[in-house]
């Protein structure tokens, strides 16, 4: 402990990189931020999905797995290009014809910019696990709201050596949709069980309340406006500084912001509010490697037997 925090955060985090690249626990790839996942990693993620969602107690409509994209349109009604353009992933490809093929590849045997022979696609990277799930929540709801849990993969492009920042992860999330009271109350009791398994499985986890709220800009002058509202708090954990925790999970109230866009109604007319709490899948099996070591079949017994590894 003494001796990472004496380590530049920037050295530490290419040191556990190393380590888990030498380890094969992670396999490198000529992207920063983009690795393929051992069957060790996976084993870790797949036990705590299990442990996660069975804390959901059967309250929640069953569980949906997103695809890595979502529709362009859907994409652009969660607001995300207004306040992260730098963090998103959009997918092109090619419409043309053989001419246009020829050119494309004259371009590309060239060492030309090809990427210019194409266009947009329908389709953008997923940036948050919950977005691709409330095109499907338009219209009234019915008494008291709906809850729902999803995982999904999603993309931020922001190339890093710190392994807990990957450019593609998943999150596994609950979701509230309803009054605002429902909302809040769903976030607040998820940090606390959220706390309550992560600590369980020896993780040296903390709540604070984020610096940048979900949405952005728009968010914050909402947050300064209104300071009885937190709107994003994180659970954090030492991976490579224990001065500057990582982000393992996020509750977030989203107030209007879905609600609004996708026209979700409440049974009494009113503009639908929405809260989740986002578990980070690869960031939580980063923390637990960190923690117990990189060999999972050495960890205590009560961790292995709640991940059932
Ligand atoms: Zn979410």
């Amino acid at each position: 402990m003494v001796q990472q925090t004496a380590i530049a955060p920037e050295s530490a985090q290419a040191e556990f990189r190393a380590e888990l690249i030498d380890a094969g626990v992670l396999v490198a790839t000529s992207v920063d931020g983009l690795y393929q996942r051992s069957a060790t990693f996976e084993s870790v993620v797949r036990g705590l999905e299990r442990r996660i969602s069975a804390e959901g107690g059967g309250r929640y409509e069953p569980l949906l797995y997103f695809p890595p994209v979502l529709p362009r349109e859907v994409f652009i009604r969660s607001d995300y290009l207004r306040s992260f353009p730098d963090l998103t992933g959009s997918v092109d490809t090619f419409v043309g014809d053989d001419r246009d093929h020829a050119d494309l590849l004259r371009a590309l045997d060239n060492g030309e910019d090809w990427t210019q022979h194409l266009v947009p696609a329908e389709v953008m990277l997923c940036s948050a696990a919950c977005h691709p799930l409330y095109p499907s929540l338009t219209g009234t709801l019915p008494a008291g709201g709906r809850q729902m849990e999803v995982q999904g993969f999603c993309f931020r492009h922001e190339p890093s050596v710190d392994p807990a920042r990957m450019q593609v992860f998943r999150q596994h999330e609950f979701v509230a949709v309803g009054d605002p009271e429902h909302c809040i109350a769903h976030r607040d009791e998820w940090l606390e069980r959220a706390l309550e398994i992560l600590s369980g499985l020896g993780l040296p986890v903390s709540k604070v309340v984020a610096n940048d709220p979900f949405f952005g800009r728009a968010g914050r002058m909402l947050a300064a406006n209104q300071r009885e509202t937190t709107l994003k708090y994180e659970i954090v954990c030492p991976i490579t500084s224990v001065e500057s925790p990582t982000a393992i999970t996020s509750g977030n109230y989203h107030i209007d912001h879905f609600g609004n866009p996708f026209a979700i109604r409440t049974t009494d007319g009113q503009t639908a509010h929405s809260a989740c709490i986002g578990f980070g899948m690869e960031r939580i099996t980063l923390a637990l490697l960190k923690t117990h070591g990189l060999d999972p079949h050495a960890w205590p017994s009560a961790v292995r037997a709640q991940l059932e590894i």
